[in-house]
């Protein structure tokens, strides 16, 4: 048993969309326990769209389609399963009342075109859209193989909102009635932030080797260095079970380098343990220009913990809003380890916060010096006890270099607030 996405739009083999629909279908089907074998995108092409579909047919038990449903001329994937499948179109009044009325409802008048919405191939199951003008539709198609099979033929509306809601209420439902599936495939993701994917290997390498159970992976992205922890058992106890002792292993390993899990970024973690804490924080950001403070502000209740900041780019707005002063400005430059404590500590004070952390550096293409590299960045952290920095140079581009930057200074705000009572 294994399954094909079927991704329909021109928007998308040209590269303007990017196909979200397909993957988002595949974290759905592998949690109800159906294997994806396949993943086709394919232009708004009649033949293109026929081939497609034919040879999905043969090859796979399920294939689940999005796009192409519209009312337009190139909105196809009617026309396409009908040919396949061997049959006519035919009308369906039940889903022509339905267009009419989200019309009526929206006082518009309905264009002539729309009609062809409640047009199916014939002997397919409509499957309504509440949501949208387009219905799905559901047809088994026999294979071309010796011993002729079918497989179950599911389009669904392209725009991902419909897409995803006709999934949830109707199409996952009718795959487990079906049978299909049985089983449950899950993933845990635990994130870290603080070192490499080497070192995190390192640390976990009796994990991470291949045909480990569950299956453990590591990916990097922007810094952030995760741990995807997958179990495929009979249901979701048992595989709850499969990745407790393997998560408990990771973090025992990787101990403070763990800032949470699954979509948890920083930012989640810094709110927590402000809240955790009861400690209120400030941002100074020179390199980041407000990332820092947008990230937190992210998070529903920050306003309770996090005060505010200042985007203190130039000099002028260093000294005069921060109170850095124009000696050490002189003395090591703005991007230095001494301007980032005076820039945390000025914001503190002002601020009249527990915590204020600050971020310098230079984001490039632009202005290397001989001493001072793009991507050269420090970051302070004042509190109540001190000031401290930490350096770091990142590689990147200008929005890598100022992301990953943003993700120090959370982080440096992240382990203080971990070692404080
Ligand atoms: P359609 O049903 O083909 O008219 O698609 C309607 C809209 O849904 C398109 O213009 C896209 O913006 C969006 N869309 C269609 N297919 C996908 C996909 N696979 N991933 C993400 N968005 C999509
Ligand atoms: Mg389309």
């Amino acid at each position: 048993m294994k399954a094909e996405i079927l991704s329909i739009g021109s928007e998308l083999t040209t590269g303007q969309n990017l196909d979200t629909n397909s993957q988002w279908l595949s974290l759905r089907l592998a949690e109800i326990g159906i294997p994806v074998g396949w993943h086709t995108t394919v232009a708004d092409d009649l033949h293109d769209n026929i081939d497609a579909f034919r040879i999905a047919v043969d090859r796979a038990d399920l294939v689940l389609a999005t796009g192409g449903l519209g009312p337009t001329l190139d909105d196809l994937t009617r026309e396409a399963v009908a040919k396949v499948a061997g049959v006519d179109l035919a009308f369906d009044e039940v889903s022509f009342e339905h267009i009419k009325q989200l019309f009526a409802r929206r006082n518009r008048p309905m264009p002539d075109r729309n009609r062809v919405q409640a047009y199916f191939p014939h002997g397919a199951e409509i499957v309504p859209n509440p949501y949208g003008t387009a219905p799905g539709f559901a047809i088994r198609i026999v294979k071309r193989t010796a011993t002729p099979q079918a497989a179950l033929v599911i389009a669904m509306p392209g725009v991902p909102s419909e897409m995803v809601a006709m999934f949830h209420e109707q199409v996952a439902p009718r795959l487990l009635a079906l049978g299909m599936g049985g089983g449950v495939q899950i993933q845990r993701k635990i994130n870290t932030f603080g070192t490499g994917e080497s070192h995190i290997e390192e640390k976990l390498f009796d994990l991470t080797r291949r045909g480990h159970v569950p299956e453990v992976g590591i990916t990097a992205s922007d810094a952030t260095i995760a741990l995807r922890i997958f179990a495929r058992a009979l249901t979701i106890a048992e595989a709850q079970a499969q990745i407790a002792p393997v998560e408990q292993t990771i973090r025992d390993r990787l101990g403070k380098l763990v800032y949470g899990v699954d979509d948890e970024e920083l930012q989640h973690a810094v709110i927590g343990l402000l809240n955790s804490k009861r400690k209120t924080l400030a941002t100074a950001e020179s390199i980041t220009a407000g990332l820092v403070a947008h990230r937190l502000g992210q998070i529903s209740g920050a306003s309770v913990w996090f005060r505010g900041g200042v985007v203190a780019y130039c000099d002028a707005v260093k000294a005069e809003l921060l109170g850095v002063s124009q000696s050490i400005l002189d003395a090591h430059g703005a991007v230095s380890a001494p301007v980032a404590e005076a820039m945390a500590v000025g914001c503190r004070t002002r601020l009249q916060t527990d915590l204020a952390v600050s971020t310098t550096g230079l984001a490039g293409p632009g202005g290397a010096t001989p001493d001072k590299p793009i991507g050269l960045v420090f970051v302070g952290l004042a509190w109540d006890g001190g000031v401290v920095s930490t350096s770091f140079n990142w590689a990147g581009t200008r929005t890598e270099i100022q992301s990953r930057t943003a993700k120090q200074a959370l982080n440096a705000v992240r382990l203080k607030l971990l070692e404080s009572a």
